[in-house]
């Protein structure tokens, strides 16, 4: 059975334990490969390859570091195809998906962290007055931990990755053990596009093994997170005492409001995917749609009927649009909250059960796109993150009512509205509480913004220049003339 090894110092190796985990293919429920079961020890290493490396690197020219990593997205391009296979057999997620998704934005983000290395600029100031002059030295931290989740696992991994190597740092990173396969993949990749030994290490496990030992090895500078509340809690535990730079985030629970004048045919199409896409396992999901009253028994037919032609199957069906959820763990959890739902008096208008898909797939883990109603909007269903392909409906009747619905919850990731007046637009987006507001779109990303959330979502940002920057330390440096 193929085994997922570390990738340290620039070689694939065991883990000094010895020890394997089981990966299990979603889709059929089935182990199919063989994780490295680090621990600290593995962390250790690689911590010192990352030292070992970072004199050299943050040395590099920015050019030079361009070259290798457009080398890398010319790799990753070559074996789009067999990288989006590996991506959709690891986590559930349909070949179409991963194809034209994830594997494409991993690439966007090394171009784009490759190139925006070579357009920085260190600020100075002109001391008038006093005969000085000030300038401000953006350095690289040294040695930093990227650690993230297994929802988009290329795509998401290397958001953090391309710029801390672009800024000059060298890394240890830790993949999800739930979906590890593609960030071994990209560790073949980085051997061959000649990536000097140390600068990435990519060391498997779990994460309270291999994740805690990198964000309290006392040699690494800082951590950029992404995950579950819960876990961005522990690590900020460890990690802030530790005066650590911290980029965390974590979870959501976004709402999708649509207003009676909205542009119906684009906000149901959008509002269909931005419900489901990935199984509802993106963490910019809209999964409270707040409805104005005159539109909500329109919306809720075409909505619903939209829904249950969706055809939950086998990920390698180019026809299929759920594919499996990403682990036993997982599907028991959403399955639950459906109980939950239904407990708390919410009416299921489709889905609402797991699926059995027959053939090759009949015991992986299938869950019917789902929609409730009938819930208010302070139950636990409308105010906990479920992270599946489960969405409530509820009708309002005015902004600040909907307002106060959307705020209502400790998370502030992103939002959806749905409206063709300007001034509203504009108006709502200005008061919700999230990082990320989309007004008639969703999931349309320009790499150049801001990215993150606010509250229990996290705290930071990633994206554009700003990436960079987190992964730098400022000095300034006052000269007298
Ligand atoms: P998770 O928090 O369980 O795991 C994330 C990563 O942290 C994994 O690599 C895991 O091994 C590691 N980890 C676990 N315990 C750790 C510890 N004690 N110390 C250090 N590392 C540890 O999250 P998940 O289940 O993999 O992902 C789902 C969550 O991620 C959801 O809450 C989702 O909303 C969130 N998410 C957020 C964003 C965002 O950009 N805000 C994006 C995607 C997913």
């Amino acid at each position: 059975m193929q085994k997922i090894l570390n990738y340290i110092g620039g070689e694939l190796v065991e883990p000094v334990s010895g020890e394997n985990l089981d990966n299990f293919e979603p889709a059929t429920g089935d182990v199919y490969s063989l994780i490295a079961d680090s621990d600290e020890r593995d962390i250790e290493r690689a911590v010192e390859a990352a030292k070992a490396a970072f004199p050299a690197w943050s040395a590099t020219s920015p050019e030079a570091r361009h070259d290798i990593l457009m080398r890398l997205v010319g790799l990753i391009g070559r074996d789009l195809d067999s990288l989006a296979v590996a991506e959709s057999v690891d986590n559930g997620k349909p070949v179409s998906v991963a194809r034209s998704v994830d594997i494409p934005r991993a690439m966007a983000n090394f171009k784009f962290y490759a190139t925006a290395a070579m357009h920085t600029a260190n600020e100075s100031h002109d001391t008038v007055g006093q005969n000085a002059i000030n300038y401000t030295l953006r350095q690289p931290l040294g040695v930093v931990g990227c650690i993230s989740p297994w929802n988009l696992p290329l795509y998401l991994f290397t958001w953090k990755i391309a710029p801390a190597i672009a800024a000059g740092c060298t890394v240890v990173a830790k993949p999800s053990e739930v979906t590890p396969m593609t960030a071994y993949l990209l560790s073949k990749l980085c051997i061959e596009a000649g990536l000097p030994p140390g600068v990435l290490n990519i060391v498997h496990g779990r994460g309270p093994k291999v994740g805690s030992a990198i964000v309290s090895h006392k040699d690494v500078k800082a951590i950029s997170f992404t995950g579950g509340t819960k876990t961005g809690q522990e690590i900020a535990r460890v990690g802030a005492p530790m005066f650590k730079k911290l980029s965390l985030e974590l979870g959501g629970k976004n709402p999708n409001i649509v207003f009676a004048d909205c542009n119906f045919g684009e906000m149901l199409a959008t509002t269909v995917r931005s419900s489901f896409s990935n199984q509802g396992e993106i963490c910019l999901c809209g999964s409270r749609i707040f409805v104005e009253r005159p539109l909500y028994a329109r919306f809720k037919t075409e909505f619903t009927a939209r829904v249950a032609a969706l055809k939950v199957g086998d990920p390698n069906d180019p026809d299929t649009d759920i594919g499996a959820i990403v682990s036993k763990q997982h599907f028991d959890k959403i399955m639950t909250y459906i109980d939950l739902a239904k407990s708390e008096g919410g009416t299921i208008l489709t889905g609402g059960s797991s699926v059995r898909v027959d053939g090759r797939c009949e015991s992986g883990w299938f869950i019917d796109p789902t929609v409730i109603e009938g819930l208010p909007h302070n139950c636990r269903t409308n105010q906990e993150e479920i992270f599946g392909p489960v969405v409530t409906i509820m009708p309002f009747d005015n902004e600040d009512e909907v307002l106060a619905y959307a705020n209502s919850v400790r998370y502030g990731l992103s939002a959806t509205v749905w409206t063709e007046n300007l001034s509203r637009a504009h108006r709502v987006a200005a008061k919700l509480e999230s990082g990320i507001v989309w007004v008639n779109c969703w999931m349309l990303r320009d790499l150049r913004t801001p990215f993150g959330g606010v509250k229990d979502s996290g705290i930071g940002r990633e994206g554009g220049f700003e990436a960079l920057r987190f992964f730098t330390e400022e000095k300034n440096v006052c000269v007298k003339l």
